[in-house]
């Protein structure tokens, strides 16, 4: 099933549940605006590419649109249209002032020059210039664009419209980005974590985890979820995964992560490589799926032994793999939560620059867990009042609030 038409039926199947109607529900499953464009960029040795360039601007009814640009060789527009979808769900959950939107530009990023990646982004900015903007439409870092990314976006758009930080979050300290903000999806996936352990009565110390993905979300996630205790037994990286019986030593593979160097070349005393199948069906109490969509497919939901999914990732599960952690009664909480920490940082970002006032570290974290640890207790109320799965309760709170911000405001 197509990216797309897998979220909408998300939505149709809460919008049932809500009894939303068909006018509402219409409405909700179209995306406002979706751009397309071509980025042609000079390469170094002198030849043109030409890559395609999307930006999808899926829901304003709440605020302005919010959402990533992702540099990757697998986007397209339909993909780019699933994960903006996404987004206005997202922002709704946590309850911020923004719509959903997202971007990406189908590229591999580790085959370009600095260089080349700074002509990328800037020619990508001046071609949607018009469709962005601090009130508009406010782009931010996913998968292979970082904060360096997004400080080439700040001054491609200043020099159009003016001085102009509140255009795209993520940014580096020193051009109005936030404290906190690197790290802030992966600290929300963990505090999920904790709440959901926490409701089973237990806590993070001694639980064994599994992550997928060891970028910005899989390794903030793993320092996170190692300093609270847990014992990081699995994690991989595109080049492969790692496993450890005893726990996996996080202090040197954070420090090795650093280096860039594929976790497969990694070696200590009790680690061995695995697949990255074996990852996820190994037997762990938390298993977080941290790098790109679609990893849980049918076939691999029915081998996975984690008691419960927390959605690092966007969009990990496919809808038969849905059903079947449904039917097994492995609780799967959906990306639409879980790592809305960083769409919440990044609204702090936004908030700071709109005022030319800077929040602590430590404020930017207590407001973040205080955003994260509401929102799982609304969801959480939600699966036990309706009896539903996490996603669907994520939905459903989701769609109730875009929905009646869309009927207040018209068409
Ligand atoms: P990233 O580029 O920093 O890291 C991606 C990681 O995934 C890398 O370790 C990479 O090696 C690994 N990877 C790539 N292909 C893989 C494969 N086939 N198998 C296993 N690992 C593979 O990206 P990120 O920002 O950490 O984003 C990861 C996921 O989290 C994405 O789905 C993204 O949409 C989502 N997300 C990111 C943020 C954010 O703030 N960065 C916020 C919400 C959701």
């Amino acid at each position: 099933m197509k990216a797309f038409e897998a979220t909408n039926r998300y939505i149709r199947q809460a919008s049932k549940i809500m009894d939303l109607g068909s006018r509402v529900e219409r409405l909700l499953l179209s995306p406002e605006a979706e751009h397309n464009v071509t980025v042609p960029v000079e390469l170094d040795n002198g030849d043109l590419a030409v890559f395609s360039g999307y930006r999808v601007q899926h829901n304003s009814a709440r605020g302005p649109m919010k959402g990533g640009l992702r540099y990757h060789p697998t986007v397209d527009s339909d993909d780019v249209r699933a994960l903006a979808s996404l987004m206005t769900w997202k922002t709704a959950v946590v309850n911020i002032p923004y719509g959903g939107a997202k971007g990406g530009i189908s590229c591999d990023p580790s085959q370009l020059s600095q260089g080349e990646l700074e002509r990328t982004t800037r020619k990508f900015i001046q071609r949607i210039a018009e469709e962005i903007g601090p009130q508009r439409d406010i782009p931010a870092p996913d998968v292979n664009t970082n904060a360096q990314v997004m400080a080439w976006i700040m001054d491609e758009y200043s020099k159009l419209h003016g001085y102009s930080p509140g255009v795209v979050t993520g940014k580096p300290l020193e051009l109005g980005g936030s404290e906190g903000r690197e790290a802030a999806t992966g600290r929300g996936v963990i505090y999920i974590t904790e709440e959901y352990l926490k409701d089973l009565g237990r806590t993070l110390e001694g639980a064994t985890v599994a992550i997928q993905g060891f970028g910005n979300v899989g390794s903030f996630a793993a320092r996170f979820a190692h300093e609270g205790g847990a014992k990081i037994v699995a994690l991989s990286d595109a080049s492969g995964a790692i496993h450890s019986a005893a726990g996996l030593d996080m202090a040197t593979l954070l420090e090795y992560g650093r280096t860039r160097k594929p976790l497969t070349s990694y070696q200590a005393d009790g680690v061995r490589t695995i697949s990255q199948q074996e990852l996820l069906t190994s037997e762990v109490d938390v298993l977080i799926p941290a790098a790109l969509g679609g990893v849980f497919t049918e076939d691999v939901a029915k081998e996975v032994r984690a008691g419960v999914i927390v959605e690092g990732a966007n969009a990990p599960t496919e809808p038969e793999a849905d059903e079947i952690f449904q039917s097994r009664g492995i609780p799967v909480i959906p990306d639409i939560l879980a790592n809305a920490g960083g769409v919440t940082v990044s609204y702090f970002e936004w908030v700071q620059n709109i005022q030319c006032f800077r929040w602590t570290e430590e404020e930017v974290n207590q407001r973040l867990k205080h955003i994260m640890t509401a929102s799982y207790a609304t969801i959480r109320n939600l699966v036990k009042s309706r009896n539903v799965s996490w996603r669907t309760a994520a939905f459903i709170v989701g769609l109730g609030r875009v929905a009646r911000a869309t009927v207040l405001r018209g068409i």
